[in-house]
């Protein structure tokens, strides 16, 4: 506890209505930006925000915007040859989770000689094979969920494999986060409620990795308590910025958790999902997590117990078992009350299948940091439960 390493060298810069700083924020990397974008974002209006913005502070920029949610690393390589084609000196990112790590893996493939596919964990090349002088990255993020503006990390789908791979090094944390909870407005509900589980789940996991430290849990104890306080008050007003800043908070929070303790089961069970079968990041996530906590739970009781009362269950009026049980049914109440009831079947995938996703989940890397041994039927089981 009292023996650690923490980094987090990323500016942050949060509060709403900062984007309109990005023109001071951006003066040391370069005269010509690539922005690194999704078509939604031309759609509802926040693109061209902040096309106004680096026009007042006379910035050049180019617009790569064929990103996709859980982006291939195809789409990677191609937005690098844009870079390369269009001399870009540093990158922002607008968007979602899968908009920031586009921007990483961009970073990367467009200032190495390679395909990003040889630069990942347990590629070709791997991780060891980046070099330090990739093209800054200034991360602007639209969803309250991944934390990806301050992470290490960025997930590629591997199309060919049909699993998400990651990309790891600590050149790709983003320079700069600027973090304007008003970007978050137009999310549709069922999107804000998956990607703040995600940021919860985050919380979570970090706070029962074994990598866990002294900050990180500090950190992640007060994600959990903004994500409660935002999450519920959205249901009521999609509108109110104190919940919209509650949740954004939360998941930049979570993002500096998981960079330093890593994530657990229930991110390499929603890995494969994704991967497979298309099931997006934070839905996949909010499915399994009450029943991943149930399955961790004999290991790292006590530490599920803090995430309880930072939760607001009441932990002095029930046993420990009950605090647990407790849990687990607020985390399966979140998608009750927003009326998200996805099952596993819905989305094509056949009960036959559940013992292959299951060796799938077990093998993925984000499974070392969870408390419980890997075990392969308690994995299908949980699979079952949501099948
Ligand atoms: P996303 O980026 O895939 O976006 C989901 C959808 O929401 C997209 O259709 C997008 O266009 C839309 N959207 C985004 N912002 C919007 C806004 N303000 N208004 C309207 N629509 C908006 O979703 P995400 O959950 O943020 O990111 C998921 C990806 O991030 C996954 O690939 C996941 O594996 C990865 N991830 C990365 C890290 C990391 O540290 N790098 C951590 C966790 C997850």
């Amino acid at each position: 506890m009292f023996n650690f390493e923490y980094f987090s060298p990323t500016k942050i810069v949060f509060g709403a209505g900062k984007l309109a700083e990005i023109g001071q924020l951006i003066n040391d990397y370069g005269n010509r930006a690539l922005i690194v974008t999704d078509k939604t974002m031309l759609k509802v209006g926040i693109l061209t925000v902040l096309e106004e913005y680096l026009a007042e502070a006379g910035i050049d920029y180019k617009i790569f915007s064929g990103v996709e949610p859980d982006p291939s690393s195809e789409i990677i390589d191609k937005g690098a040859k844009f870079a390369q084609d269009n001399n870009c000196e540093f990158i922002i990112a607008l968007g979602g989770g899968s908009s920031i790590d586009s921007a990483k893996g961009i970073s990367v493939a467009s200032t190495h000689p390679d395909k990003i596919i040889d630069y990942l964990v347990d590629g070709k090349i791997g991780v060891s094979g980046i070099k330090k002088d990739i093209l800054p990255i200034v991360a602007i993020p639209t969803t309250a969920g991944t934390g990806s503006e301050v992470t290490p990390a960025a997930v590629i789908t591997d199309k060919g494999n049909y699993t998400k791979r990651i990309l790891f090094s600590h050149y790709i944390f983003p320079e700069v986060a600027i973090v304007d909870p008003e970007l978050t407005f137009t999310l549709p509900k069922n999107i804000t409620v998956n990607t703040a589980v995600d940021a919860l789940c985050q919380a979570i996991e970090a706070y029962v990795s074994p990598k866990s430290n002294f900050i990180s849990d500090l950190l992640s104890i007060r994600a959990v308590k903004l994500i409660k306080e935002g999450i519920y008050d959205i249901y009521e007003d999609e509108g109110n910025l104190k919940a919209r800043t509650n949740l954004s908070l939360g998941a930049t929070l979570s993002g500096i958790v998981i960079s330093q303790a890593g994530v657990g089961a229930a991110h390499a069970i929603s890995m494969v999902l994704g991967a497979k079968y298309g099931i997006s990041h934070g839905l996949g996530i909010s499915m399994v997590l009450p029943y991943v906590v149930e399955y961790n739970s004999m290991i790292v009781e006590d530490r599920y117990i803090d995430i309880a009362e930072a939760w607001g269950i009441k932990i002095k009026e029930l046993a420990e078992e009950e605090i647990i049980n407790a849990l687990v049914e607020e985390l399966k109440a979140i998608n009750k009350k927003f009326n998200i009831k996805p099952k596993l079947r819905d989305f094509n995938v056949e009960k036959d299948e559940l013992l292959e996703l299951a060796r799938l989940a077990c093998s993925h890397g984000d499974m070392e940091n969870n408390p419980q041994e890997p075990e392969l039927e308690k994995v299908k089981a949980i699979l079952a439960k949501v099948f």
